[in-house]
């Protein structure tokens, strides 16, 4: 059985706690893997690892930095197959967007090969007489990313890069469900050039979490994952004086009104409900049809659903992969069962799938409700898996109202041909990442991406300038070369002029 380490001054390290979880083939369901967990002892040894190597990181030019940053772009865009293979034997996801997230990855390191330029700081000359002012922006020190299990590629390249190009030395805490693909990553970036000891990988659950948030030398959080783990996170490293920015779960809404061109709609809805079997953030999971939309939208959302082919990564026509647990998987069957309970017209049903050679594989198929109300389970919770929920409403305003009063605030889109609902739309929603005809608007690397609301705790979006912002702090020096009229005591508050 392959055993999954740590990655610690450039090498791997084994787990020294006894303690391990299981890594899966989802589309099997066989264990292929133990991940080794970190207890608190290895964490602080990673942790003092890392804050040696940031010292010399630091202190190292900002141009060399870059050639880094430039060397791992090379490297990723070359591994992006290989890359892409890990992700999906772990994940469930078809090579295809293995491959599609590696790309997304790509952006945010592409933007960090330019962070010269974005490190640039600002300088007042003879702001009183004699006296010059300037602001730089220094790193903050060591920088623990818990990243989830839905793009274990992705999600670690939104932080990892900007920290570093900025100076930071970096702890990844992956997630332990498909853990492969983090050390692939620190390999590379050794590869690229980077010191040993600036970028660490500790596996693990909740301990190894809770002692980089209790731990004295790192100085900040970024985390990506579930809402209650999110919120817990930012209130806790908030509480031991960290920075911190906690993006968490979604609930994305995409409304489509009566003059949109449906077929597009039709499209879009079922490439961005169930592309990577709807685990995804940005995942559309309701559907708001307003007026007639509906009743013409759902025949056209049911024959592209029936055309869709569900099956493992390994398989070249698959075009939408298993859940990552059999826990999961039980949860999303769950859920479909109390939206039927609770009297939502099930209109394709995903449960009880047959995949042919993956009959313990933990695959639930496409499943699509109509007459969702807003009080029902599976209007209410995070599904994250292929559902999608139908939701009618009258009006255009309703649909707003509806969209408006949703604790999760990640991404949405219209549908329409109208400019003037779609302007209405973008400013009167209360959501952090909007589309106008585009169903997954995240934004490319050179923008920053977050939430609102439950889905981002926390001041700053992540990767892209604000992810610079993110990771360093400002400086402000004032300074006064010494003068023949600036001298004698002055106990008075120091005046310009
Ligand atoms: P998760 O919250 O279960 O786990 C995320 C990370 O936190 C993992 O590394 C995990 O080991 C760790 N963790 C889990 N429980 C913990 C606890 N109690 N204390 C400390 N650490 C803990 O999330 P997941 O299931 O891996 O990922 C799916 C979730 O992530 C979904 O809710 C999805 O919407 C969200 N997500 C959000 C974004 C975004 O940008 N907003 C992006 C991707 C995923």
């Amino acid at each position: 059985m392959k055993t999954i380490t740590h990655w610690m001054d450039g090498k791997v390290v084994q787990s020294r706690s006894g303690q391990s979880g299981p890594v899966h083939d989802p589309a099997t369901g066989e264990v292929i893997a133990e991940v080794g967990f970190a207890d608190v002892d290895q964490t602080d040894q990673v942790v003092a690892s890392s804050l040696a190597a940031y010292t010399g990181w630091r202190n190292t030019s900002l141009t060399r930095r870059m050639q880094v940053m430039f060397s791992v772009r090379n490297l990723l865009h070359e591994s992006k197959d290989e890359l892409a293979g890990i992700v999906s034997a772990e994940h469930g996801k078809t090579l295809d967007d293995a491959r599609g997230e590696v790309q997304r990855g790509l952006e945010s390191v592409e933007f960090a090969c330019g962070i010269a330029h974005h490190l640039k700081g600002s300088q007042s000359q003879e702001v009183s007489s004699g006296v010059d002012i300037m602001s730089v922006r220094e790193p903050l020190g060591v920088v623990g990313c818990i990243t989830p299990f839905n793009f274990p590629v992705m999600v670690p390249l939104w932080m990892i890069p900007n920290a570093l190009a900025c100076g930071n030395a970096v702890i990844l805490k992956p997630s332990e469900k498909d853990p492969s693909a983090s050390l692939y990553l620190a390999d590379l970036f050794q590869r690229a050039g980077l010191p040993e000891g600036v970028l660490n990988v500790l596996q693990g659950d909740r301990v190894a979490v809770k002692r980089l948030i209790e731990h004295p030398d790192v100085a900040a959080l970024s985390f990506v994952g579930s809402t209650p783990v999110a919120r817990s996170i930012y209130e806790e490293g908030s509480r031991h004086g960290k920075r911190v920015q906690a993006l968490g779960g979604a609930k994305n809404h995409m409304i489509v009104l009566p003059d949109a061109d449906l077929d597009l709609a039709a499209d879009a809805a079922v490439s961005a409900g169930y592309g990577s079997a709807g685990e995804r953030c940005m995942a559309i999971s309701v559907v708001v049809a307003v007026g007639d939309a509906g009743d013409r939208l759902i025949p056209k959302l049911k024959e592209r659903i029936s055309a869709l082919k569900v099956g493992p990564a390994s398989a070249p026509e698959s075009e939408m992969g298993p859940l990552i647990s059999s826990q999961h998987r039980d949860r999303v069957v769950g859920c479909i069962d109390s939206g039927e309970k609770q009297g939502a017209e099930l209109v394709m049903d995903g449960r009880g799938i047959q995949v042919p050679g993956c009959e313990k594989g933990f695959f639930v198929g496409p499943t699509l409700f109509d007459q969702v109300q807003a009080d029902m389970e599976i209007y209410r919770e995070e599904i994250f898996g292929p559902v999608l929920s139908v939701v009618r409403t009258e009006q255009f305003s309703d649909a707003i109202d509806l969209i408006n009063a949703n604790p999760y605030a990640n991404g949405t889109a219209i549908f329409t041909n109208d400019g003037g609902a779609a302007r209405q739309f973008q400013r009167e929603i209360q959501v952090g990442m909007v589309g106008v005809n585009v169903p997954i608007p995240v934004p490319l690397g050179f923008y920053s991406f977050g939430g609102w609301k439950n889905s981002l705790f926390g001041s700053h979006s992540i990767y892209g300038p604000e992810g610079v912002q993110f990771y360093t702090r400002p400086k402000v020096v004032t300074t006064r070369w010494p003068d023949p009229e600036h001298r004698g005591v002055d106990l008075g508050f120091p005046k310009s002029g």
